[in-house]
């Protein structure tokens, strides 16, 4: 562990040419001689300034001109982000400006830092928790309130409370469990068996909460799957292309020009949606077009909402047969149909269809008010009351700021082997196991929730080095 703090590190922690200003992040116990090194400040040496200092200099660049004038500002240990001695600087947002102070920082002893280093550092200083470290990552990428607020929740400790609850209830099993070990040796049966298993459920219930939120938390954190599915040629590109206001999918005369599926997210009243337009449902030989057939029905079985897209200027029996067709695959029971009727530019008159009155025989969930839309995909038509709709059935995804949602996968498959050594416990204590065989499982299970957080049972190098991976670099 002593080899992470032991240097000094640093890394751009902005992009640069994007802004006005680039920060450059020094990190480690020599982080104010090395910056002392390259800077020239009006006052004196970073070594003897206090910490949440702010203090404006030069750097002089290796040709002896100037480089820049800069502001660097001091943070000292342990009141840091990273937990060690760091500072800032903070100079001219130019890719030549930047190269160039890395170069000299490096020269004077640091070295660059590996992607998501600075935040490994915080965990490892104790500064954050694991949970808190991979939210630093999702507060970055949030693109909506919703993610924003999950986030945000995350950081400041949202996952990590719900899990010290939980560990303290199945300490509290622990201890009820191993004073049934020592009346067992006197053989003494179990005095209350039935308090234990009313914690157990008690805490499985609290498990199986922060699964179930994966689903949601998943759809704010990467959009709730809106599948645009209908026959070839009824018009998905276009409406796809009007609903993100660029031409982003392929548009052709040509039946089963969208052989794969395209994934696009459009941030919807403060909620993600991530459309996916579908290769057209029909009958296929051509190898390549069956396969993204295949795949159209996985997704379409997948996403939270299926906008059914027809071309409404068909006869009714052909819509009928393919309104038939594409409800196969939907399950109306789990997933939120929407029907539109999609070429209204070309009809003389609006929503005189007679099917409306058979749509519910086919499509049960479907509210023939609120859920059939008569479009344009092609003039915009009728795309603001479908846009409407969509905020109006998700409006449940805006989170109150203290909710926890899990949106992490690893997270997520903690919780579920948690809950399956949890059951193991739970089958074990109603069969009469010894107390000794159920005390294995119930260790698992606060060491599956431990690996959250990363208390116990942590090998730095295996999985510190998977999560931190995904960070980039000056994080
Ligand atoms: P897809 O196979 O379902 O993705 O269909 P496309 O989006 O490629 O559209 C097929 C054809 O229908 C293209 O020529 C589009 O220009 C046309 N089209 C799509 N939407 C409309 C619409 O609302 N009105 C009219 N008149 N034509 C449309």
């Amino acid at each position: 562990m002593t080899s992470y703090t032991q240097d000094t590190i640093i890394a751009p922690a902005t992009l640069p040419g994007t802004g006005a200003i680039s920060i450059i992040r020094i990190s480690g116990p020599d982080a104010f001689p090395i910056a002392d090194a390259i800077l020239q400040l009006k006052s004196g040496k970073l070594a003897d300034a206090k910490g949440y200092t702010a203090h404006y200099g030069t750097v002089t660049g290796r040709d002896g001109a100037l480089l820049d004038e800069v502001v660097a500002t001091v943070f000292r240990a342990p009141h840091s982000y990273t937990g060690e001695d760091s500072v800032e600087i903070s100079c001219h947002a130019s890719a030549y400006i930047l190269g160039e102070l890395t170069r000299l920082l490096v020269e004077a002893g640091a070295r660059m830092a590996g992607p998501g280093e600075f935040t490994q550092r915080a965990f490892i200083n104790g500064r954050m928790d694991l949970a808190q470290a991979e939210a630093v990552a999702d507060v970055i990428s949030s693109t909506t309130a919703a993610s924003h607020r999950i986030a945000m929740n995350q950081l400041r400790g949202g996952v990590s409370r719900e899990l010290a609850t939980l560990r303290s209830e199945l300490l509290e099993m622990t201890s009820l469990l191993e004073l049934e070990l020592d009346f067992s040796e006197e053989e003494v049966e179990f005095a209350d068996r039935k308090a234990l298993l009313a914690l157990l459920d008690k805490v499985a219930s609290h498990i199986q909460s922060l699964t179930d939120s994966y689903r949601l938390g998943n759809a704010i954190k990467n959009g709730v799957p809106v599948a645009i599915a209908g026959p070839a040629n009824a018009g998905k590109s276009t409406l796809l292309n009007a609903l993100l206001g660029e031409d982003r999918a392929i548009v052709s005369d040509i039946a089963g020009t969208t052989r794969d599926t395209i994934e696009e997210t459009l941030n919807l009243g403060g909620i993600l949606f991530r459309f996916i337009d579908t290769a057209g449902i029909r009958e296929s030989s051509d190898t390549v077009e069956k396969l993204g057939i295949a795949r159209t029905f996985r997704k379409i079985s997948e996403a939270e909402i299926v906008l059914v897209l027809l071309d409404g200027s068909e006869s009714e029996s052909v819509l009928l047969n393919n309104l038939r067709e594409i409800c196969q695959q939907v399950d109306s029971a789990s997933q939120k149909v929407l029907l539109l009727l999609n070429k209204q530019d070309k009809r003389a008159t609006t929503g005189d269809n007679i099917f409306v009155s058979i749509i519910n025989k086919i499509v049960s969930s479907i509210d023939v008010e609120k859920d059939l839309f008569y479009i344009s995909a092609k003039s915009g038509e009728g795309l603001e009351k479908l846009k409407e709709r969509l905020i109006e059935l998700e409006k449940g995804l805006i989170p109150n700021a203290d909710s926890t949602f899990i949106t992490n996968q690893r997270h997520y498959e903690a919780l579920s082997t948690a809950a399956r050594y949890l059951a193991e416990v739970r089958t074990s204590l109603l069969r009469g196991t010894p107390g000794d065989l159920v005390a294995e499982p119930l260790r698992m299970t606060i060491s599956e929730l431990g690996r959250i957080t990363g208390e116990g049972l942590i090998t730095p190098d295996e999985i510190l080095g998977h999560i931190f991976a995904h960070h980039c670099i000056g994080k």
